[in-house]
């Protein structure tokens, strides 16, 4: 679905860069081509489109300026005095003179061709936005929690629960974002924080979510950033990689999503004298971006230093979803648990609860807040979820079942050969039995297939008469080789196939 949606839009900036590498190509002289109406000029100092920045002037060459830049520019030049040139007598009068002998070379603008009036039309345009491509949600659009679920069922194996939630959160956040203010009952957002293990499909859930939605979406991660001024990524560089994941389209990006990844290494550093430049100061700077609020952030660059525009990017639509292993979580969560119950006849044993596995989703506030993060940064995510851990049967399932699992890719690239990749139970479970081992989560899966699917993609397209190659658990292990079926053999298999059913 992507993929399609990649090559329309490749499409798309082909169209665009040859329209702009043929000055004069398709359009006509008066500028009124049927392709014109697609596009709009767009200012040649600060870039802004004629829809934001108003009617512009156009230039000889097909420049175009805004009103904003022409006033600037001329503002400086009548604040310029040329070192006293302009009041010089002597001066003026050389002009002239020099005007009546007529000097071939210098022509002056005539104001006429600066309103535009018949003057050549700007080949600089950039696409408008397509109003049948990018709908503005209302509220008929948005899908029902059921089937945003069913929808990220068909992509992430197991998590139910973080599914529903983020279902749920999802749906009431774009129907906050398409009404407003219901009757002065203002809702609040539904910024989220996400918990689990590595590799357990945190950053694979928004980033589906995000593509399903079709809205954009930008990744960040915690780790980079540090309070504005210190070396790292400024806190609000975030909102600007979500611009570009727009692009620069201002009103798309106040209604996407952002996902800041490792959250749990932004915690108040413990016994520290120093200022937490990185840790306790980012959450106190993403504090007003969680609530919303207008962030200037530099249009097509990560650095406010550089010389470029600033668009203004209100948060308050923006969703913000934030994720993090918090390794430490659970001895923290165990010991509230076990003090709770370690008094009185009920009372338990210290270790009752190391052998519960999801003991991540018994995590309370308090139980953050000892973790290191500030109360009003857990204030503004209301949403706290956590994913379970994979277990063996979810990797088996993550292995085959969603839509791009990773063993259907393989199908898929061998029977661009004509060969047929198949893969028994066993070797599966080997698989998985593996990837548990490495503790990375489903992320283990993809090297370990990498690693033994090298020799068959390697060898097979040797032998054009191999028609399938079966993956065993021994193969797996390293005792043994794939099976392999010889074309001739398949056929014969499938016409005794045809005879029995032809026979019943
Ligand atoms: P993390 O939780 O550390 O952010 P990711 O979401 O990046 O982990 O997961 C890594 C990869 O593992 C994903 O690209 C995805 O292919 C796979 N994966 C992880 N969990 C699941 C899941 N529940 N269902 C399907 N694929 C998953």
């Amino acid at each position: 679905m992507t993929d399609k949606y990649q090559q329309d839009e490749e499409l798309e900036e082909l169209e665009e860069l040859e329209e702009t590498e043929k000055p004069g190509g398709d359009t006509g002289k008066d500028g009124s081509s049927d392709k014109n109406a697609d596009y709009e000029d767009v200012c040649f100092v600060c870039r802004r489109p004629e829809s934001k920045a108003g009617k512009m002037f156009k230039l000889p060459n097909s420049i175009c300026v805004c009103d904003d830049c022409m006033h600037k520019t001329m503002d400086a030049v009548s604040q310029f005095d040329y070192q006293g040139m302009l009041t010089d007598p002597q001066f003026q009068k050389d002009m002239d003179n020099m005007l009546k002998g007529g000097m071939p070379n210098i022509r002056f603008v005539n104001i006429a061709d600066l309103q535009g009036e018949g003057g050549i039309p700007n080949k600089q345009k950039i696409k408008k936005k397509k109003e049948n491509v990018q709908p503005v949600l209302n509220i008929k659009d948005i899908p029902a929690p059921h089937k945003i679920k069913a929808s990220l069922d068909e992509y992430v194996v197991g998590q139910e629960h973080a599914k529903k939630v983020i279902s749920v959160a999802v749906y009431n956040h774009y129907k906050r974002v398409a009404t407003g203010t219901m009757d002065d009952i203002e809702i609040e957002k539904s910024n989220m924080l996400m918990i689990g293990p590595t590799g357990c499909g945190k950053t694979y859930l928004v980033k589906t979510l995000a593509r399903l939605l079709d809205v954009p979406l930008a990744i960040a991660d915690a780790t980079s950033l540090t309070e504005a001024g210190y070396i790292g990524d400024d806190i609000e560089s975030v909102v600007s990689k979500l611009l570009a994941a727009a692009d620069n389209d201002v009103e798309k990006a106040e209604r996407g999503i952002v996902f800041i990844d490792e959250i749990d290494k932004i915690a108040k550093k413990k016994n520290t004298t120093s200022r937490d430049v990185s840790g306790e100061s980012v959450q106190q700077g993403m504090l007003k971006l969680l609530e919303g609020a207008d962030v200037e952030v530099p249009v097509g660059a990560n650095s406010k230093n550089a010389m470029v525009p600033l668009a203004t990017v209100n948060t308050r639509n923006i969703l913000f979803i934030c994720g993090g292993a918090f390794p430490d979580l659970e001895d923290i969560i165990k010991e509230r648990l076990t003090k709770t119950a370690s008094i009185g006849f009920n009372a338990m044993l210290k270790d009752a609860f190391d052998k519960e596995k999801n003991i991540l989703s018994h995590v309370t506030v308090e139980d953050l807040r000892k973790f290191g993060m500030i109360p009003e940064f857990i204030g503004r995510l209301p949403v706290i979820y956590t994913l379970e851990g994979l277990t063996q049967e979810m990797m088996v399932k993550i292995l085959k079942e969603p839509r791009n699992a990773i063993l259907k890719q393989y199908q898929k690239l061998l029977e661009l050969d004509e060969v047929k990749l198949e893969f028994n139970d066993e070797a599966l479970e080997a698989i998985a039995e593996k990837a548990m081992k490495r503790d990375t989560g489903a992320r283990a899966l993809r090297s370990i297939i990498e690693e033994f699917m090298l020799d068959i993609m390697y060898e097979i397209p040797k032998d054009d008469n191999i028609g399938r190659v079966t993956i065993t658990r021994e193969y797996i292990e390293g005792n043994g080789g794939p099976i392999i079926d010889i074309r001739s053999n398949l056929l014969l298999e499938s016409s005794d196939t045809l005879k029995e059913y032809a026979q019943n």
